[in-house]
């Protein structure tokens, strides 16, 4: 019996995939129900565009995957190319001008152009255009693959509190007393997932995220104001969606947002898109990074760990566009032993190794 814990869009990758591989005997586990996580509360994003070279490369795979199962699934994902634009200052054209000769010698190089290029943008200067990267609608991806396997895979809901097992995986225990048997289990749970795995380097950190009101389409790619610690972009029916960051709000905070931070994201909404002058905001929600100490996942297993236990998670707020792909790679692992050289670089040991994959680019 496989154990999957936690109904994100990690696990419910996992468990879409081991389903097409004819893996029988999956459950999920979920404390509260499919989708309570990141994976329906955040911006829908796409991007190549990376500090370090070994998520540069995990996105090149992960998003030629995700185009794939854009096309595959059942509900339509609504994925496009629209490009992210970042607004840059004097002094970070020197940082931006050695990430393009990677992203260059890696294929996906975009390009230094001024920023008054863009007619819908109140900005001057330098700006950096990777017309590359682009959006999906998350929520499309997420219960694709519930509808996929609710029929053959039993969700079991309540709250994972340990891993039960020495030297072997024998289940897991949960808040309200029960055991749950399993030879294998693969903790999914985002944020959370230190709960269940306490050695496991990842905390939550709170994001607040905002909608506007509706506005004729214009703003094509995600703008992001490095400076500001701002990012926007538009959805398809024409909302301004973004958020700013002011301060880093670290732990498990209540899903709340505040007024101080929606006036703080309406006004740069207001003074970079033309147009946008009196617009007001529709409604805003909060979800967690789930953060490790060098920014890039963890996937797989430990050497320290009960056989039979693995994880997938620590996305640092990048993972709903690496999800189809992980699962797919978590699947034949678990299902055939396979494993790919990404398990080697994102291993939960490199931690203790010191051979972390240092991610400056969470945004
Ligand atoms: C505001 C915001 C914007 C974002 N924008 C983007 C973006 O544009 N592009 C992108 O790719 N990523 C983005 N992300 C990040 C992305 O949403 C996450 O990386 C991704 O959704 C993580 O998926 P997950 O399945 O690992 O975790 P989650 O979706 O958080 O799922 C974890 C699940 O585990 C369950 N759980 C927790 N503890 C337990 C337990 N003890 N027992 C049982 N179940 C448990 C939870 O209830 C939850 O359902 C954003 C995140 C936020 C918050």
């Amino acid at each position: 019996m496989i154990l999957i814990v936690g109904g994100g869009s990690h696990g419910l990758s996992l468990a879409y995939h081991l389903h097409k591989m004819g893996v029988k005997d999956v459950v999920i586990i979920e404390k509260k129900r499919i989708g309570y996580g990141s994976s329906s509360r955040n911006a829908g994003r796409f991007r190549y565009h990376f500090y370090s070279k070994e998520n540069v490369e995990f996105a090149l795979k992960a998003i030629r995957y995700l185009e794939s199962t854009a096309k595959e699934l059942r509900y339509n994902a609504l994925l496009y190319r629209s490009g992210y634009l970042w607004i840059l200052s004097e002094r970070h054209l020197d940082y931006f001008k050695k990430l393009h000769s990677l992203w260059a010698s890696l294929g996906v190089g975009g390009k230094f152009v001024e920023c008054r290029e863009f007619d819908f943008l109140k900005a001057e200067g330098n700006c950096y255009f990777a017309p590359q990267d682009g959006a999906f609608h998350h929520d499309y991806i997420l219960y694709s693959y519930f509808e996929e396997i609710r029929r053959d895979v039993k969700v079991i809901y309540g709250e994972v509190k340990g891993v039960v097992g020495e030297g072997k995986v024998k289940g897991v225990t949960t808040s309200d007393g029960r055991f749950i048997e399993g030879d294998k289990v693969v903790v999914t749970a985002g944020a959370w997932s230190s709960q269940i795995i306490p050695d496991l380097p990842i905390y939550p950190e709170r994001k607040q995220i905002f909608i506007t009101e509706d506005l004729k389409y214009k703003v094509k790619p995600l703008v992001i104001d490095v400076d500001k610690g701002a990012y926007l972009s538009q959805t398809l029916k024409g909302e301004i969606i973004g958020g700013v960051e002011s301060t880093i709000e670290r732990g498990y905070l209540p899903f709340t947002v505040s007024l101080e931070e929606a006036i703080k994201f309406l006004r740069i909404v207001r003074g970079l898109v033309r147009g946008a002058e009196g617009i007001g905001i529709m409604r805003g929600w909060s979800g967690y990074y789930e953060m490790t100490p060098d920014h890039s996942h963890i996937m797989g297993f430990s050497e320290n760990w009960p056989e039979g236990l693995y994880v997938d998670a620590g996305y640092s707020g990048h993972g709903m566009m690496f999800s189809p792909f992980s699962g797919k790679l978590m699947a034949e692992l678990i299902a055939d032993g396979k494993r790919n050289k990404f398990f080697d670089v994102f291993s939960p040991d490199r931690f203790q190794k010191n051979r972390l994959v240092k991610e400056e680019m969470v945004i």
